[in-house]
């Protein structure tokens, strides 16, 4: 996989001091990372924001100036986000201006789109659910493997190896192995299924839009019995079913009826089920019944993980173009889900567009977390992200939107530093080092 983005040289530089700047002047955390970090390739020590970006997002030539003029780093290019060399107008990308950094527009109506679209992808008669079929799909260049399971499965590589900086991704590789009672090694292969809808329009997301609108002819309405079946007709059925989308908890039956049906089969000693969830509605409690919900969260096979988009308000709504208020909501969703006993974990992405307050952000994303449980942060893995033709063909269709994309790249590395710096101080190392699976979140 290919990164996105490598920055504007300009905008790396300006970014890069503009952040140091204000990471500089509070918290302990800011003074930390000051002393603890140099540039690789610089006896200049200059703290942490150029050698964070270093790391792949842009960099400068062994022995550049980078301690002589802080304004004309000299800063290698890569390739911009759409390939080749920057567009003329990057010369004047304003990276940091709030200006130029001004959020998307909020253009969904998250809670009207979900009812619309689990209408449009739920059949209650039958419990049929519209999944996405990406056999002849856009989304069916980026598979290295071609779709199964009649066109509308593909098989997924979870790794725990990340980039460089970057914590590694024990989800759902030990959850799994766990339940398996045998080890998967450091990539577990699963059977992925998505459901054709999605109520946020994330500008990263992997899915193509149009396998995100409960469009009929791009889908197959299925049971899930019927995708089970077709799973175990597979050669070599992965271990791992991963119900996701999409957003699957459009229609929470969809899981319900998956485990049910992993359990008809007789393969609920061998499967595991993981589920995803974008975090964004309460559809479960509204549309299950409690001995629904307990039954599901009992299940020793199935573990769920919720996706945070962003560190606040102002990130979340430029990942999502959902209303800010769902940034807040998406904790409360995390709470209730904790409180119902559910094997839960969770996946943040750390995306902004704009590079002030990134480490108050972070700051408080964590405290929120803890509020949840104390230990909630230790069950939350941090996402980067990184590039599938699916999203360079989005932002080829927006070229507004790659500069803010762009930005938020450079940011992303900002804000894991500082995400790396805040575990630090707030576990232990042998707190840290636990196994996800046994870091206790159970509500207190
Ligand atoms: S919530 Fe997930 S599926 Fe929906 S747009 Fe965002 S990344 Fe894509």
């Amino acid at each position: 996989m290919e990164r996105i983005a490598r920055a504007d040289p300009a905008a790396v530089a300006k970014a890069g001091w503009k952040i140091r700047a204000s990471l500089g002047r509070t918290s302990d955390a800011s003074r930390r990372l000051k002393q603890s970090e140099s540039h690789p390739h610089c006896s200049a020590r200059h703290s942490l924001v150029l050698s964070k970006v270093y790391r792949g997002m842009a960099w400068h030539p062994k022995g550049a100036g980078i301690g002589r003029d802080r304004n004309r780093l000299s800063v290698q290019v890569g390739a911009s986000v759409l390939g080749g060399a920057p567009p003329r107008h990057w010369g004047n990308w304003k990276i940091c201006s709030e200006a130029a950094m001004s959020l998307r527009p909020v253009t969904l109506n998250a809670n009207a789109m979900s009812t619309n679209l689990r209408t449009k992808t739920w059949r209650p008669e039958t419990r049929e659910l519209l999944v996405a079929r990406l056999g002849g799909s856009d989304q069916e260049a980026d598979l290295t493997e071609p779709p199964n399971c009649g066109g509308v499965g593909r098989l997924r590589h979870f790794r725990r190896a990340t980039s460089q900086g970057w914590p590694s991704n024990p989800i759902p590789i030990d959850p799994a192995e766990r339940f398996l009672g045998r080890h998967l090694g450091e990539v577990a292969v699963a059977q992925v299924f998505q459901n054709l809808a999605c109520n946020w329009r994330c500008w990263y997301c992997y899915v193509p839009f149009n396998l995100l609108s409960g469009d009929v002819s791009r889908g197959e309405f299925c049971t899930a019995s019927e995708l089970v079946r077709r799973y175990l007709e597979e050669s070599d059925p992965p271990p791992i079913i991963d119900i996701s989308g999409g957003q699957p908890d459009l229609v929470p039956e969809w899981t319900l009826d998956t485990l049910r049906a992993v359990n008809a089969a007789g393969i609920q000693n061998d499967t595991f089920v993981w589920s995803d969830d974008n975090l964004s509605n309460d559809y479960m409690w509204r549309y299950l019944t409690k001995e629904e919900v307990r039954w599901m969260a009992d299940q020793p096979n199935h573990s769920r993980v919720g996706c945070f988009k962003g560190f606040d308000e102002k990130s979340f709504v430029f990942n999502t173009r959902a209303h800010r208020s769902f940034f807040s909501e998406q904790f409360e969703l995390f709470r209730r889900l904790c409180q119902n006993g559910f094997d839960l974990y969770g996946y943040i992405t750390l995306t902004s567009p704009s590079d002030s307050n990134i480490e108050a952000g972070v700051v408080d994303t964590l405290d929120r977390l803890q509020d949840v449980h104390q230990h909630a942060p230790l069950r939350v893995v941090p996402l980067e992200i990184i590039s599938f033709g699916t999203v360079k063909d989005r932002l080829n269709r927006k070229p507004d939107l790659v500069a803010p994309a762009n930005a938020a790249l450079i940011h992303q590395e900002i804000a894991i530093a500082v995400w790396n710096i805040e575990m630090e101080r707030r576990f232990t190392h042998a707190e840290r080092a636990v196994n996800i699976c046994d870091v206790e979140i159970a509500a207190g």
